[in-house]
């Protein structure tokens, strides 16, 4: 069957048109990264792209090595703002891999010795601690 269309309405094209806020930690010219708001662990970074897909699935190959670029960059700097043990990488494609946000993103998540994953899309994370894990991360990146 064939895949649904890109969603210009989706959550983060609003994100990316500055139409709803976030805790945005890098900006260049093709790819943004901003804190989760439900987050499987503190630090929690989804970076995306600023062209429009769905998914990895319909994505131009041009848009990859710019958004692995900047996924790699905030990998290192997530790892080291929170002195984390090491990070885990995520991308979803479609309902049956669990994706729910219909633009093309990656997540990084800073991950501790021992310590599970929580829940995808678990619970809503304060603004104020979002804030200041952003800070750190931001911190980490100009480093
Ligand atoms: P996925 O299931 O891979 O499509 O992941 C979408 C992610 O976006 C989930 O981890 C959600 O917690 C996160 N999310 C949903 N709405 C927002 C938002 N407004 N700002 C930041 N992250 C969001």
């Amino acid at each position: 069957m064939a895949e649904a269309a890109y969603d210009t309405s989706n959550i983060f094209a609003k994100i990316l048109r500055g139409e709803i806020p976030s805790h945005r930690v890098h900006e260049d010219d093709a790819v943004v990264a901003f804190m989760d708001v439900m987050p499987q662990g503190p630090g929690h970074t989804l970076v995306v792209p600023k062209a429009p897909s769905r998914n990895l699935l319909d994505a131009d190959p041009a848009t990859l090595g710019p958004l692995f670029t900047v996924v790699q960059k905030v990998a290192l700097a997530v790892k080291k703002a929170f002195s984390a043990d090491g990070v885990t990488i995520l991308q979803f494609n479609e309902p049956a891999s669990g994706q729910t946000v219909y633009h093309l993103h990656v997540h990084v998540i800073p991950r501790f010795d021992g310590i599970a994953l929580k829940p995808h899309t678990g619970q809503m994370e304060k603004p104020e601690v979002l804030a200041e894990n952003a800070e750190k991360i931001r911190a980490a990146l100009n480093d």
